[in-house]
């Protein structure tokens, strides 16, 4: 009797490994392909510890670049690109690193298309890549919210951003989401577009660009992952660890009053498992570069998320997280009042918007609107440089040269700065014509007063809410200054030690 149950175990046993083995797991080869063949050639080496995952688990490659991982239905596949190494490029210069395992139609009726199920399963994944000297210094743009409705707004951002866009020297660019507003028909227009800047893009999810008849959180990102492939996942520059994220969670579309459903700022648990697999592999002198929609703030973000990730993030040394999502500039520090009671340098910043106050207020001689953030701040994007293991960002005004880094303007008797990148502990100072004695201005939280009489003038920019902002410095004018022309010249120091330098001539009246 003993026997035969042993027996009967034994052959369970193997038939379950036999199920896994043929229906569930993929093998394949991350390699160097030298003569770009996309084949992998007797004579092409595989790299060893490259990590490749399944949204969930993560494995690493043997010494021929091999590995085997668990197939999920609806996921992706996607290869960590390797430090020093870049993917073979598709025709819209997005790196080839993923590959969606869909076996089924998507059953639910969407509104927007989703991607088609597969016909067959490949016998082998395999994910060409060529060496990529010199990461260790390498820069990429980080573009808030283009939110474009329609093929007016696509106008605005080809002709009013891409072309600044164009002239900055990088390796890749970054879209923070919200790259449709409520249209994800934009985003393949978006991808042609975007294509011809000829350097690789990573996208974001956004929740304007959630597929908004899904039923569930499931299938909101159909759409963006039809377009762009996986919504969340992770690649290496250099010393840094670059991570995509996906914080939306929506409720579905709300039957009962047949209408968009809500939305709500958090990660998915299959998600949180995948981010801590992710980094428990990454060295933790590895900078840790987090790319998300909705800032990581506990105002936005659910809280088991934001422990999740703060404790996934505990070993790492120096972490900066970017975001999008509130169409103004916030740069900040993570400190215990956020939750965050780790050693690491973590900082944070909301990088402002494309579309700045959604493409409202003055248009420009090319028609499309100045649409000044409601921060003060112009509309724009940012630029991140990085050197070794160091790195910082520059702020990119559009409709205003490289240096417009600050406004300056008299409001009653008070001389007033808006810094767009400041932190409120960074020193700004100001000397009165030809005085020597520099005079502090002090940071206080306010809205702009110059943005105000903007949103005032423009009926459409009325719908748009000022913001109380952190970015803003004022002093009093001497009591004893006299009538007429004026100058300041404007200084601000970051932390980094980086000197911000600005000028204003004004008029005071008896
Ligand atoms: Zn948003």
């Amino acid at each position: 009797m003993r026997y035969v149950l042993k027996s009967l175990f034994c052959t369970l046993l193997f038939y379950y490994i036999g199920v896994i083995a043929v229906a569930q797991n993929i093998e394949g080869y991350v390699f160097v392909d030298n003569n770009k063949n996309s084949i992998m050639d007797s004579d092409e080496k595989g790299i060893k510890g490259v990590m490749v995952s399944n949204q969930k688990d993560v494995v690493i490659t043997d010494e021929k670049g091999h590995f085997k991982i668990k197939l999920k239905e609806e996921k992706f596949i996607f290869v960590t690109k390797p430090e020093a190494y870049q993917f073979k490029l598709d025709k819209y210069n997005n790196p080839e690193f993923y590959f969606l395992f869909k076996t089924k139609k998507t059953k639910e009726q969407l509104k927007y298309r989703s991607s088609e199920p597969i016909t067959e399963i490949p016998e082998f994944l395999y994910f060409p890549v060529y060496n990529n000297p010199g990461e260790e210094e390498h820069s990429c743009l980080l573009i808030g919210d283009p939110q474009m409705k329609d093929d007016e707004k696509l106008v605005f951002y080809k002709d009013g951003i891409i072309p600044y866009m164009a002239t900055k020297q990088v390796d890749f660019y970054v879209v923070l989401g919200d790259i449709s507003h409520n249209n994800p028909e934009i985003l393949p227009k978006e991808k042609q577009i975007s294509a011809t800047l000829g350097v690789p893009g990573y996208r974001v999810f956004g929740n304007h660009d959630i597929n908004y008849k899904a039923a569930d959180n499931k299938h909101a990102a159909e759409t963006f992952k039809m377009v762009y492939g996986p919504d969340y996942y992770s690649f290496d520059f250099g010393s840094f660890h670059y991570i995509i994220l996906n914080n939306v969670l929506y409720d579905g579309w709300w039957k009962e009053i047949n209408a968009p459903g809500r939305y709500s700022g958090g990660l998915s648990e299959e998600q949180k498992k995948w981010l801590i697999n992710d980094l428990m592999l990454v060295s933790s002198n590895k900078t840790i570069v987090l790319f998300s929609h909705i800032p990581f703030d506990k105002i936005f973000v659910k809280e088991n998320s934001m422990q999740t990730l703060f404790k996934a993030l505990e070993n790492h040394k120096k972490i900066l997280a970017v975001s999008g999502h509130l169409h103004y500039i916030v740069a900040y520090d993570y400190t215990a009042d956020d939750g965050w009671e780790y050693n690491a340098n973590f900082e944070g910043l909301v990088a402002g918007a494309a579309c700045g106050a959604w493409w409202s207020g003055l248009l420009d001689e090319n028609n499309i609107p100045f649409s000044t953030c409601p921060d003060g701040s112009p509309k724009g994007f940012f630029q991140l440089n990085v050197t070794k293991d160091d790195y910082n960002y520059v702020f990119h005004p559009v409709n205003y040269p490289n240096d417009f880094q600050f406004r300056t303007y008299i409001n009653k008797d008070e001389i007033c700065v808006n810094w767009f990148v400041g932190k409120k502990t960074d020193s700004v100072w100001v000397y009165l014509d030809n005085n020597p004695i520099a005079i502090k201005l002090h940071n206080f939280i306010g809205t702009d007063s110059f943005v105000e009489s903007i949103y005032k003038a423009h009926k459409d920019m009325q719908k748009t809410t000022l913001v109380k902002t952190a970015h803003l410095w004022k002093a009093k004018l001497p009591e004893n200054i006299s009538t007429g022309y004026h100058s300041v010249k404007v200084f601000a120091r970051d932390s980094k030690g980086i000197l911000f330098k600005g000028f204003k001539t004004f008029y005071i009246e008896k």
